[in-house]
């Protein structure tokens, strides 16, 4: 590896920064050069080689001068005697700034002990102070991983994970391509060292005709563009990333030979519209292959990446990849974030596109941004809610991507609801966890589930913590509403049968009981009972009603029962007067609950009107009208006959009389079986009832009295009531 000298620096610098300071830049040199002087890299070159390699990085990057001169500086503060505030004098409060934070994030001491998420939440923290201190710490990393051949393999192992799980990600979260490649090769080189022998010979071995078939792609492409007026800008071969290779063969098990992009060419073109006329020669001259088209000039990366892509089957029959963008798109695609702090010409015209985009990140990242202790600034991180991801992997290692803090009880609802409803324990990498454990990127999860059974309420306690995610919240509430409906409908048939039973009306048909009261299934109905959404009293009125207008009482009535009179459909009480004879008006048609009058006519009885009748109202003989008021309580009664099982008591039939007498309601016979052998007296009675409520109230009352086993009534079809028990 070539080292880069001060020189070398200044120049690279001047090229795209003709204004630069270049003898400030040489000071923050000198500095860092007396300050690190007894130091050696692991390489055996002096510590400088490193400052000036990071600086030349960020030059790379067109960074402004004071990232150069806090790249050459970074070092300073941490391993030097040369403190912060000397940095601060000489050079100003920007550029210690962006050491400071750089020192900080070393503090931070990221890597294994922790997840890589939260990590990488760090990473972004810092960014909220200075997304440049990411960019020299970035810088900071490419270089040690550029000398990492120089480390012991223990250190090397350790580094290269640390890079790969974070740096890369980072690198790709920020859009920088070009350090991402890098890190991410240099990376697989210490962890897959066979696999990435394996992919960089194969890479080789194939160099002279990738490089002749490209050249021969493009010329044919080339000049299918001129035909059509198409000048690019630039087109060339893709360079290679091993890393993206290894991934494709690894990940998507495909075989060298069918990995597209090691065959690929990039087209910059001037204007967006270039851009979609190039794709569609492309597809006219070669076929597109289906599924591999994206087009993220319509659809941009988060990272704010733009471009098109589309593979093809290309000359003599081979996968061919075209990538089509244009040079600000470019721009972006290999310097990403950095982009925006690169050096321009004064005057020269920012995209405000561009400049949106980049505030709308900086937002996102700019909520922590006056915290400068690290302690704290990490104890914030970890109670803040974060919507990042993380990935798990199943025990078949199917990885699956979840909200960060997800819990193992999430995971499980993740893979199945059935998983979730019998989750009783977890394991992480082979360990128990507790159930309220938070994933960790890469953990293989295994969830303990019980044979049957559901969640515990607890999951649903918001302060355990033990579910984080809407779906598995949606999923236990739904299974403690369907477990609910289950009781409910138990308790509800329960509640029924007795009723029934009571009323006398012995066995039913749900089915039909459940239409009557409009009700889509016999379950919803007794489900309403169950939650006492409808009453069973009601239910009792309203069958007691029905069959009351479907049979006439007293030719139902049992034998014992004295046939009562007859009485006349009263639907009115008329002040003072009974027994007339009424009908409504035609008039006014008047409608229960009506305010009414009526109208003695002669030899007609009453009519009934509306208060409000227009012929009401014309009426001269005004002592002719009557106050009458709709009549609430039917007076008709009927005989029910009932049937009362006790043990034997003495005043149990007194008892029951006087139950009955307390309603108001007149017993017309009763008779009493009693002292039989078993000691269980059989009481029938007649009771003439006015109401099923009246019914149902004065059997409850029998059926507390002490001794009673049971009461119900007794009808002829309700077949019950002649056994004798
Ligand atoms: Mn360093």
């Amino acid at each position: 590896m070539e080292t880069v000298t001060i020189d070398a620096l200044l120049a690279q610098v001047q090229k795209y920064n003709p204004k630069a300071d270049l003898a400030r830049i040489r000071r923050a040199y000198d500095l860092a050069a007396s300050a690190h002087a007894t130091q050696m890299r692991s390489t055996g070159d002096p510590y400088i080689t490193h400052c000036l390699a990071v600086a030349s990085i960020l030059a790379d990057l067109y960074l402004d001068e004071d990232s150069i001169v806090a790249g050459l500086l970074h070092d300073v503060p941490e391993d030097t005697a040369v403190p912060l505030e000397t940095i601060q004098e000489q050079f100003g409060d920007e550029v210690a700034k962006r050491v400071d934070g750089v020192t900080k994030l070393s503090g931070l001491r990221l890597g294994m002990e922790q997840s890589q998420a939260e990590s990488l939440r760090k990473m972004f923290m810092a960014m909220a102070e200075e997304i440049r201190v990411v960019l020299i710490k970035l810088a900071d990393r490419l270089h040690n991983m550029r000398t990492l051949y120089a480390r012991p393999p223990d250190k090397q192992r350790k580094i290269a994970r640390e890079t790969m799980e974070i740096y890369a990600p980072l690198a790709n979260r920020l859009g920088i391509y070009t350090i991402r490649r890098e890190l991410e090769d240099l990376s697989l080189k210490y962890l897959e060292p066979d696999k990435y022998k394996e992919i960089e010979t194969l890479l080789a071995d194939d160099k002279d005709d990738q490089q002749a078939y490209i050249a021969q792609a493009i010329t044919i492409l080339s000049e299918r563009l001129a035909q059509e007026g198409i000048h690019p800008l630039d087109m060339r071969g893709r360079p290679k990333h091993i890393y993206s290779i290894y991934e494709k063969m690894v990940r998507k098990r495909r075989d060298f030979s069918q990995i597209y992009d090691i065959r690929a060419i990039r087209v910059i073109v001037e204007n967006v519209r270039d851009c979609y006329v190039v794709l569609g020669i492309v597809h006219s001259l070669w076929a597109p292959l289906p599924g591999e088209f994206d087009d993220f000039i319509a659809k941009p990366k988060e990272n704010l990446y733009q471009s098109l892509h589309t593979a093809v089957i290309g000359p003599a029959g081979k996968p061919l990849e075209v990538q089509i963008r244009t040079t600000e798109m470019h721009e972006i695609a290999e310097f990403g974030i950095a982009a925006h702090w690169r050096y321009k010409e004064p005057g020269a015209k920012r995209d405000p596109v561009f400049e949106s985009k980049i505030n709308w990140l900086r937002q996102l990242m700019d909520w922590r941004k006056d915290i400068s202790d690290a302690q704290v600034f990490v104890e914030s991180i970890k109670t803040e809610e974060f919507q990042d991801q993380v990935y798990v992997y199943t025990p078949k290692g199917d990885i699956i991507e979840m909200a960060a803090g997800a819990t193992p009880i999430d995971f499980a609802y993740h893979v199945h609801t059935e998983v979730g409803n019998r989750c009783r324990g977890a394991k992480v990498n082979g360990k128990i966890v507790p159930l309220d454990y938070r994933l960790k990127v890469g953990d293989r999860v295994e969830i303990l589930t019980a044979k049957k059974g559901g969640p515990s309420r607890a999951w649903l306690n918001p302060g355990l913590g033990l579910v984080r995610t809407s779906r598995a919240h949606e999923r236990i509430r739904q299974w403690f509403k369907q477990q609910a409906r289950v009781e409910a409908i138990a308790d509800g048939r329960e509640l029924l049968e007795k009723e029934l039973h009571r009323l006398g009306f012995g066995q039913r048909n749900f089915d039909e009981i459940a239409k009557f009261f409009n009700y889509k299934s016999p379950d919803d109905f007794l489900e309403a009972l169950g939650h006492e959404d409808i009453s069973i009293s009601t239910v009792s009125v309203r069958l007691f009603e029905a069959e009351r207008a479907k049979t006439a009482p007293p030719e139902e009535a049992p034998p014992p029962v004295r046939p009562l009179p007859k009485v006349p459909e009263t639907k009115f009480t008329v002040k003072g007067v009974n027994n007339l004879l009424q009908h409504l008006a035609r008039c006014c048609n008047p409608l229960p609950g009506d305010d009414v009058v009526g109208f003695i006519t002669r030899g007609r009885g009453i009519t009934i009107h509306r208060r409000d009748c227009k012929n009401v109202l014309e009426i001269s003989e005004r002592e002719r009208l009557i106050a009458v008021d709709w009549n609430q309580t039917d007076q008709a009664v009927y005989p029910v006959q009932v049937q009362v099982r006790a043990f034997d008591r003495a005043g149990l039939v007194h008892d029951i009389s006087g139950i009955v007498a307390a309603e108001g309601i007149n017993m017309a016979s009763a008779s009493a079986l009693a002292g039989r052998k078993d000691h269980i007296s059989i009481i029938t009675a007649t009771l003439e009832i006015a109401s099923a409520d009246q019914l149902t109230r004065v059997l409850n009352k029998i059926d507390r009295l002490p001794n009673v086993i049971e009461v119900h009534r007794v009808t002829s079809s309700g077949g019950d009531g002649e056994k004798r028990g």
